[in-house]
């Protein structure tokens, strides 16, 4: 009843499938506004910025496979 507004943050998570370079995890954050405690946390994309403009077709077959595609 009581949580702010969800905050997006970026950060690194684990290495890409590719390249091993740590993936960027958009992360949408969701926090009680009382307590300030992280209470819920999802990450919305992930993105490897050299696979991605490299490698793209390659890299949408890696995480479909790896996460889904929903
Ligand atoms: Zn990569």
């Amino acid at each position: 009843m009581c949580t702010l507004p969800p905050m997006n943050t970026t950060r690194y998570g684990e290495p890409c499938p590719l390249c091993r370079t740590p993936l960027l995890l958009d992360v949408l954050q969701v926090r009680s506004a009382r307590s300030a405690f992280l209470t819920a946390e999802r990450v919305t994309l992930r993105r490897c910025p050299g696979c991605q403009t490299v490698r793209s077709e390659q890299w949408t077959e890696v995480m479909r496979s790896h996460y889904g595609d929903c």
